[in-house]
């Protein structure tokens, strides 16, 4: 994590507030500020937080909304790598807010830049690393973007994985894939990389104990990262609904294991999800592999079609997304010119925002 803003606690007073209290400060401070105040809001937020987001979508989506927007105040209910990438992606005069400032991403955290930076180091005694190139996805900390940006390197989302590796493997022979190693796998997959060209980097091996050969032999090295949220998926939950529900199309996030990936019926983004869900015809039977909270939402959009959880009673839930509550909505947007916004150091910004532009390049 680059760093976080100061932390400010959302004051009890508006914790103790009645959402109807709180819908209210929340129109009457979007009415004042108008165009000026630009509300973003993540898939996976509360329904009662989504109902109040000028935009809804993906974290790059969103991003490149909120800058094409103009606004002045970008409040973005999201996590924090989230607003850190629509700080690089902003105007220098506009200033985005985070309204739970705890709320994070255990996954972005399993990849710190300084056990990024020695296992690239250590890389460097196996493989040629002008020839290797770092792949960062969107899920991750600004310090990562900012090392693919400046080590010819690009970022990626769920949705353009596959082009991403495509375009790396034009450029040298090896990719480092941040952090999400299940991301990585399937897209390997998809790409027909051999089980023995992938190589997963466990941070936690000595440097005497890495398989060298291995190593050299690998085109595609997996950082040990991982989304608890869609890791929570097992063949038997996919097992479990064909059989109660023989009809029932499944759809799975590329972030679940490759082995639930390989039995789902339809595998992609967050927006993919949702795309994949409105198109079914009515009467459809649907079970999702991804947060219980976009699950909920598009149960209540779909109320023509039977949506069912893949994990059944196992929450598989974002607690990170459910941080954030209408009352820090409303207190941020009471707030806006006392917090500070949020902060990413311009020298991260510059090489990240290499990272990100060689992304848009690459999407086309
Ligand atoms: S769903 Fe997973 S990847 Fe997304 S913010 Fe939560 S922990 Fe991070």
């Amino acid at each position: 994590m680059v760093q976080s803003p100061a932390y400010t606690t959302t004051p009890i007073e508006y914790r103790r507030l009645f959402d109807d209290e709180l819908r209210e400060r929340i129109l009457a401070s979007k009415e004042e500020l108008g165009k000026r105040l630009v509300i973003l809001t993540h898939h996976y937020q509360r329904r009662e937080v989504v109902a109040f987001g000028d935009f809804k979508g993906d974290s790059y989506a969103l991003c490149k909304h909120a800058a094409a927007q103009g606004a002045e105040y970008i409040v973005f209910c999201g996590v924090h790598f989230m607003a850190e990438a629509s700080v690089i992606l902003a105007r220098p005069e506009q200033k985005v807010y985070l309204p739970n400032p705890l709320a994070g991403c255990p996954m972005a955290d399993m990849a710190p830049i300084d056990l990024v930076l020695a296992a690239w180091e250590e890389l460097g005694d196996s493989v040629d690393l002008s020839r290797m190139v770092p792949i960062t996805y969107m899920n991750s900390d600004a310090d990562l973007k900012a090392f693919c940006g400046r080590n010819g390197g690009t970022v990626c989302t769920s949705s353009n994985a596959k082009v991403s590796l495509e375009w790396a493997y034009q450029q040298g022979e090896r990719v480092f894939f941040f952090p999400d190693q299940h991301l990585g796998r399937n897209t390997g997959n998809l790409l027909g990389i051999p089980r023995d060209q992938i190589y997963l980097w466990d941070y936690n091996t000595p440097p005497a104990e890495r398989d060298k050969k291995a190593i050299k032999r690998a085109h595609l090295i997996l950082w040990n990262g991982y989304c608890h949220v869609h890791r929570v998926f097992v063949p038997h939950h996919v097992e479990a609904i064909r059989e109660a529900y023989p009809d029932a199309r499944i759809v799975v996030h590329p972030e679940c294991t490759e082995d639930v990936v390989a039995l789902a019926d339809a595998v992609g983004s967050t927006s993919f999800i949702v795309k994949y869900v409105t198109e079914q015809p009515a009467g459809s039977i649907i079970a999702i592999g991804t947060d219980l909270n976009l699950i909920d939402r598009l149960a209540h959009e779909n109320k023509d079609k039977t949506i069912l959880e893949l994990a059944g009673q196992t929450c598989a839930m974002c607690v990170n997304m459910y941080r954030t509550t209408l009352s820090d909505v409303a207190y941020t947007l009471d707030s806006l010119d006392t917090r500070r916004p949020m902060q990413v150091p311009e020298e991260v910004q510059k090489y990240a925002k290499i990272a990100l532009e060689q992304m848009l390049t690459i999407a086309g």
